[in-house]
């Protein structure tokens, strides 16, 4: 059997605000927590009688937390990261992002997702909701089971052809079966942190009855659905003049809601679609960044958390934020709402939860991680207080204002999977290790000469 304990840390569990054990530990067996404190410590001792080998971390002067869950990640566009920087959303995809993600292969998009499980495992994330790409979705099912990362993904469906370019459409049973495929292949494997969703781009990208079947799929199966909604006033405005409904309503009334649906940003939304996603209990992923970078809008979160409706976070893709670092998104996430809607609108605890039990929670995941619970997986992020420039901490006498306002990537001082290390700041090499640079420069160039379409200003044309 496979043992840890942690102990000396300030464990911040995460059920609730005052859930804070200072000199705390924590013992897992086979990656699953179960104890805390000293019946933690009592369990490690008995181990070491019986002569059962420990691993040990004193965690003296540091933190612990339950690792990031971030519930909207693009892996395939990790190599589209520093494209350009000033387009809005539809012509930013019409002009590098879908072009991008149809010239990759397997190699370029394993390379892709490599590199996006490396930087998220060095960002304290332990789980994500990835959108994958058309074709190759494959490839990044098996970074994933490399990097030892806990990700939900799917093929992307791209199924209209009068509102998707040729070469990143999969027609609808082609889709569907590859679906189907990948669900048969990949859910559940490596030892369950592996799970298929199915992912319909967005309303615009598809057509109903792919929206419909996916949906009706996705609850036969007992898989998450999850698309793109309400990201962009064009596109909301598209849905309309296509459908004669408002977009959320649209979605649902294909199925698309519920409990086991994930919207990504969920921005511009009104009066009735609000109520539905409260009654539905549909969740939000806000991905504050993105939603900056492309001048989307301020996703309404105070209002939506006021109604009941969950609400987690995500980096969304590289070349629309250009990070997948979660230290951010909470740092957005906060600030945001003191321009939108007052100092005190969104306080630090209620982001940090989003970036934790929230995201898991949404993930169907509850049982399995997001707080630091016995029973549940020891998926845990160490922090450095000390490290970077995010001392003196003691004006505070708690942990999450320092998380979301000084602290980043630099304090990360280990993040584990099932109790396994997949990065640690001094010990290489981690098992989420990110691509040589060169290797990931040759890539990008590969990715760039094949590229198709008209590209925007402060990029390569293709011949
Ligand atoms: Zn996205």
């Amino acid at each position: 059997m496979r043992t840890l304990l942690i102990e000396n840390a300030l464990v911040a569990g995460m059920r609730s605000a005052d859930d804070l054990q200072p000199g705390g530990a924590v013992w897992a067996e086979d990656g699953v927590i179960r104890a805390l404190g000293s019946q933690a410590r009592a369990a490690a001792a008995a181990a070491s009688l019986r002569g059962e080998p420990v691993e040990q971390v004193d965690a003296e002067g540091l933190w612990l937390f339950p690792g990031f869950v971030q519930t909207h990640i693009h892996l395939c566009q990790t190599l589209l990261r520093n494209g350009p920087d000033d387009l809005p959303l539809l012509p930013w995809l019409k002009t590098h992002v879908w072009p991008g993600e149809a010239a990759h292969d397997e190699e370029t998009l394993f390379l892709s997702a490599r590199l996006g499980l490396a930087e998220l495992a060095a960002g304290g994330t332990t789980t994500i909701l990835d959108m994958g790409t058309v074709r190759h979705t494959d490839a990044v099912f098996r970074a994933a089971e490399v990097s030892g990362l806990r990700v939900t993904s799917g093929n992307a469906l791209m199924d209209d052809p009068s509102m998707n370019p040729p070469w990143l459409y999969a027609e609808t049973d082609e889709a569907l079966e590859e679906g189907e495929r990948l669900f048969a292949r990949w859910h559940g494997a490596g030892n369950g942190r592996l799970r298929f969703a199915w992912c319909p781009r967005f309303a615009v990208s598809c057509t109903d009855r792919i929206l419909g079947e996916a949906a009706s799929r996705a609850r036969a199966q007992g898989v998450l659905i999850h698309t793109h909604a309400s990201e962009n006033r064009d596109e909301v405005d598209l849905v309309r003049a296509r459908s004669g409904r408002a977009n959320i309503e649209h979605l649902r009334d294909l199925g698309i809601a519920g409990r086991a649906t994930v919207l990504a940003h969920v921005i511009h939304t009104n009066e009735d679609e609000r109520r539905l996603l409260a009654d539905d209990g549909t969740a939000v992923a806000h991905c504050p960044s993105s939603n900056l970078k492309l001048a989307s809008g301020i996703c309404p979160v105070p209002d939506y958390l006021a109604r009941g409706i969950r609400v987690t976070l995500g980096a969304d893709g590289a070349p629309c934020n250009d990070r997948l670092d979660p230290f951010s998104e909470m740092r957005h996430a906060a600030l945001l709402q003191k321009i939108a809607a007052g100092p005190a609108a969104l306080t630090a605890w209620q982001v940090v939860r989003m970036a934790t039990a929230e995201g898991a929670l949404a993930l169907g995941l509850g049982d399995v991680c997001g707080t630091i619970e016995v029973g549940k997986r020891a998926d845990l992020l160490l922090l450095d207080p000390s490290a970077g420039f995010a001392r003196p901490i003691s004006w505070r006498d708690d942990p999450y204002g320092p998380l979301v306002f000084s602290f980043d990537r630099g304090n990360v001082v280990e993040t584990r999977v099932d109790g396994a290390v997949v990065f640690h700041r001094d010990r290489r090499p981690a098992r989420a290790l990110a691509p040589a640079s060169d290797e990931i420069e040759a890539a990008a160039r590969r990715l760039r000469e094949r590229t198709v379409g008209e590209r925007p200003p402060g990029c390569v044309t293709a011949p």
